[in-house]
Order: structure tokens, then C-alpha cells, then sequence
């Protein structure tokens, strides 16, 4: 086989799986604030619990270049502070981007000023989100495990400043900035399309995420800790889990789902069966509203109402060749020859005689439209 085939046919994915097992954050076991999307695996990195679980990261993987590549760009273009780190006793973390106000910047030398001085000190978070969540995304921001990430970033800033490390002790020496704003922008990584969220910072969300992390570091170990997800199977955040195993275990018995493990006696599945009730009926509602609402909107335009967008699919008129059974009627009439009878003419067998015969089939164009479905999603640069 000649070598070039042979590189053609390797694949990229073990080179960029043992770059990003390089990477520092991959191995480190200081919480950073990017742990603390779930409680309990926050309190297995405290706790320095081994890492049981691998999963396909390539979709991770991918995100992460497009992130660096937008941060990178950014930097290179438009002069940004991208890619700093915070942290203290208990939490550290990478900031994509704060954005310096005139007053700040003009402490830091001159290369570091942006070219462009925010009006207040703003900490920016880039994320990239696939188009299967993106409506979600744009109509109701950033998650709470997004927001905790956050708030613990602009915590540090205002509270330590930077992180006193080689590449960024100017910015260490301004001590602690004054963090006005928060902005989160999400990029598409199908599309490219953004969407940008931002807000004042709210010290009691600041202080909410600090309490968060205090309550976890406080805990006597992660089986105290809370699971803030239904599990592998129903959670991507689960599914992806170095220590879903250990959270987890492996079900009662072989092959069972491992929510299995909750349930551990009569007044648990009693607990369960009334939460499957109430599920039920918020589903059975949920569907009414929706029905009642499609019939509502029925006769209305497209457009932009509110925070929606309401937009109409299908309902297109479009025509198929069908057989003409009353020119094949008259073809057999025409010939002398019986239709083949059951209640009505076999129009089957009188289509297979003809084709027997070497005689075309008579079509017609039949005019149908499909059928019509609403789509809801949320309005642009609301
Ligand atoms: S498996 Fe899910 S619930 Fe358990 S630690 Fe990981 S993210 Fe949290």
C-alpha cells in the first residue's frame, strides 16, 4: 500500500484526542469554575476521585477550536483581553474576554490597551451551541450552571483581580476591577449565527455561585452530594461524565437503566408512580394548549409577535402522476374486454392486464397539497 493512501486513510481524531488530553485543563483537579455545572461531580474533583469514564469528545473537541479560533481572532483584530485566568483558594478559571473600561485600561501599558474602551468593565463568555439547541438557547439564555460560571469569573475579578502568572502580571498589578456586565455570546457552530445576551452584575448571583461552591467544598464527600442530573440515558451532561460510573454504578441487574439504583424501597416507587401522575398531567395539559392554540393561529400570517416568530411549513400545492381510472375504463371498453370485478372494478388487476398486454397505463396529474405544520421559534434581535 503506498503511503499516501496510508495517510489518507489515518485519522485525524487520535492526534486531536491526545492534544486535548494535553491540555492543562484536562488534568487538573483544582474545581475550576467550568466544574460546577453538577454538584456531585464538582464534589469528585474536590475529592480527587479517579476518572472512570471516556466518551467521544470529538463534538468537544470541535468546539473548542472554534472557540479558540473566534477568541484567537478577536485578540488579533480587534485588540481583546481573551483567555486570562482568575482564581483563588477554592476556584479558578480561564475568562474568553473582559472588555476594559477608558478608567481601567489606561493603568495597564500601552500594548495591553484595548483599541476600543468599553463604557463599563464587562466579562464576556463565548459559547458555541449546536442548532438543536439553539432555539432554546436564544429564547432563554444562558443556563444556570452557564450563569454560576460566570459569576464566579466576575467574582474573582472584582474581589482578587488576575492571577498573579507569567504572560498577564500587568493585569495582576491592577488588583481587583470593577465588573459592571455580564455577556454571554452564543455562537452557532453549525451556522455561525450569534446571539448575544447581556445584564448587569447582580452581586447576589455572585454571591449565590460563591455559596454554591462553599456548600460543595463543605460537603464530607460526593456521595453527600447532589446529582443535578437524571443520569446517562437522559442527560448529555451525564452521558459525557468521567465519573458516570461511579455516580452512577451500574443498575440493579445486568441490562437494567442505572436510575434504577433510586429506587430503594415502597415509598420511593410511591413517590415515583405520583411523580409519573403529575408528569402525566402536565403533558395531557401541555398537549390541549398546543392543539387549541394551532387551531387559534390557524389563519394568521408569518411573522414576528412578541418574542416569537410564527412561521408556517408545507401547506404547498404539488401534483403527482396517478393512474386515470376512468381512461383506463374506457381503454378496456375500447378493447372489448370485461373489467376484472369485485365490488367495484379490481383497479389493481386492470393496471397488471394492461402492463401484461404491453399496453401503457393512462395517468392523470392529481393536484394534492401537503400538509401544513406551524413552527414557533423565537423572534430575531429581540
Ligand atoms: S453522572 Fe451526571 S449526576 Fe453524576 S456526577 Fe456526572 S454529571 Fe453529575
Amino acid at each position: 500500500m503506498s503511503a499516501q493512501i496510508m495517510e489518507s486513510r489515518t485519522s485525524l481524531w487520535p492526534a486531536a484526542h491526545d492534544e486535548d488530553a494535553d491540555r492543562p485543563r484536562s488534568r487538573q483537579r483544582q474545581l475550576g469554575a467550568s466544574d460546577t455545572v453538577c454538584e456531585r461531580r464538582a464534589a469528585y474533583i474536590l475529592a480527587g476521585t479517579e476518572r472512570t469514564d471516556e466518551s467521544d469528545k470529538k463534538t468537544a473537541i470541535l468546539g473548542t477550536y472554534a472557540h479558540e479560533g473566534l477568541l484567537g481572532a478577536a485578540r488579533r483584530r480587534y485588540g481583546w483581553l481573551v483567555e486570562t485566568s482568575v482564581g483563588d483558594d477554592q476556584i479558578r478559571g480561564h475568562i474568553d474576554a473582559v472588555h476594559l473600561d477608558a478608567a481601567t485600561a489606561v493603568r495597564l501599558p500601552k500594548r495591553l490597551r484595548p483599541t476600543e474602551p468599553a463604557d463599563v468593565v464587562t466579562v464576556e463568555d463565548v459559547k458555541t451551541k449546536s442548532t438543536y439547541v439553539w432555539d432554546r438557547t436564544v429564547r432563554y439564555g444562558a443556563t444556570e450552571a452557564e450563569l454560576r460560571q460566570v459569576y464566579l469569573y466576575a467574582h474573582l475579578l472584582r474581589t482578587v483581580g488576575w492571577e498573579d502568572r507569567w504572560g498577564q502580571r500587568p493585569l495582576a498589578r491592577l488588583g481587583p476591577v470593577d465588573v459592571q456586565r455580564i455577556r454571554f455570546r452564543f455562537v452557532n457552530r453549525d451556522n455561525g449565527e450569534e446571539h448575544v445576551q447581556e445584564f448587569a452584575y447582580d452581586p447576589e448571583e455572585a454571591a449565590r455561585a460563591r455559596w454554591w461552591v462553599e456548600r460543595v467544598t463543605e460537603l464530607p464527600g460526593p456521595e453527600d452530594a447532589t446529582r443535578s442530573f437524571d443520569g446517562p440515558g437522559l442527560d448529555a451532561i451525564c452521558d459525557h461524565c468521567p465519573f458516570r460510573t461511579t455516580c452512577w454504578g451500574l443498575g440493579v441487574s445486568p441490562g437494567a437503566p442505572v436510575q434504577t439504583i433510586l429506587i430503594h424501597n415502597d415509598a420511593d416507587r410511591a413517590q415515583a408512580l405520583a411523580d409519573y401522575v403529575a408528569g402525566h398531567e402536565m403533558e395531557t395539559k401541555g398537549k390541549a394548549l398546543k392543539r387549541k392554540v394551532r387551531k387559534m393561529l390557524d389563519a394568521s400570517p408569518a411573522g414576528v409577535y412578541g418574542p416569537n416568530e410564527l412561521s408556517w411549513t408545507g401547506g404547498n400545492e404539488r401534483t403527482d402522476e396517478v393512474v386515470d381510472r376512468q381512461a383506463m375504463l374506457d381503454r378496456f371498453s375500447v378493447l372489448g374486454v370485461e373489467p376484472p370485478e369485485r365490488t367495484e372494478p379490481d383497479w389493481e388487476a386492470m393496471e397488471r392486464l394492461l402492463i401484461a398486454a404491453g399496453l401503457a397505463v393512462p395517468m392523470r396529474t392529481e393536484r394534492r397539497t401537503t400538509a401544513r405544520a406551524i413552527k414557533v421559534s423565537p423572534a430575531k434581535n429581540r
